[in-house]
C-alpha cells in the first residue's frame, strides 16, 4: 500500500532553533543567571508535554503568544509544536523558547531548575522563578509529573484536562500536598502564574 501512496509534499519550510539540554543552557549559565537578577528575565514557564488533536490545545499557542516579554518558556516534547515556530524573539541573546528535545529531555528541565537552585541558593525548590503549566496526554508525561512531584514541584498546572484515571480521592491528594490545578483560560491563567 506504502508502495502505491503518493509521496508526501513538503506543506512548509522555516528553521526552528533547539538543542537546549542541560548542558548547553548551564554553558549559558552566568547569561541566564545575569538576566534573572537583573530583572530582564521575569519568569521561566515550563511549558512540557505532550500534543494531541484537540482544538483546544490551541490554548497552548495562545499560552504562548500572550505570555509577557520577561519570560521565557522551557520546553521538551510534542507540546512544543503548537508554539515553537512562534517569533518570541529573545531576551540579550537568550531565545524565549528554550527546547530541551524531545519528552525524555524533561530530564534536562529539572536538572536546569536544581542547578538554578544550587546557583541562586535556595532551600526549596520552589523558590526558583519557574512556573509549570504542563500538557499531558499520554502516560509517560504522567510519569514527568511524577517525577516532578518527587522533586517536591508544587503548583503544577496540568491541561488541557486533568487524567480520567485520577480518581477524585488521588486528585484531592494532589491539590492538597501538591497545588495541582488544572487551566482555565489564558488571560487568567497568565495572571494567576505570572502575577
Ligand atoms: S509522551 Fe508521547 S505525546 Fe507525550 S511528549 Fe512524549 S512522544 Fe509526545
Amino acid at each position: 500500500m506504502a508502495k502505491n501512496c503518493q509521496s508526501p509534499t513538503e506543506i512548509e519550510t522555516g528553521k526552528i532553533v533547539g538543542g537546549f539540554a542541560h548542558n548547553q543552557v548551564m554553558a549559558l549559565a552566568d547569561k541566564v543567571v545575569d538576566a534573572v537578577k537583573s530583572g530582564a528575565i521575569k519568569k521561566f514557564v515550563v511549558m512540557a508535554g505532550c500534543d494531541g488533536r484537540q482544538k483546544g490545545r490551541s490554548y497552548y499557542t495562545e499560552f504562548a503568544e500572550n505570555l509577557p516579554k520577561d519570560t521565557v518558556i522551557l520546553t521538551a516534547g510534542c507540546a512544543k509544536y503548537r508554539y515553537n515556530k512562534l517569533n518570541l524573539g529573545d531576551i540579550g541573546g537568550i531565545p524565549r523558547i528554550l527546547d530541551a528535545g524531545q519528552c525524555n529531555d524533561c530530564y534536562s528541565l529539572a536538572v536546569i531548575a536544581l542547578k538554578l537552585k544550587e546557583v541562586f541558593e535556595l532551600d526549596d525548590i520552589n523558590e526558583l522563578p519557574i512556573v509549570y503549566n504542563i500538557a499531558w496526554y499520554e502516560q509517560k508525561a504522567v510519569a514527568v509529573l511524577l517525577a516532578l512531584l518527587h522533586l517536591g514541584v508544587k503548583n503544577i498546572h496540568l491541561g488541557p484536562t486533568l487524567p480520567a484515571f485520577l480518581s477524585p480521592t488521588v486528585v484531592n491528594v494532589l491539590v492538597e500536598n501538591f497545588g495541582i490545578g488544572g487551566i482555565t483560560n489564558v488571560e487568567d491563567d497568565i495572571r494567576k502564574m505570572i502575577g
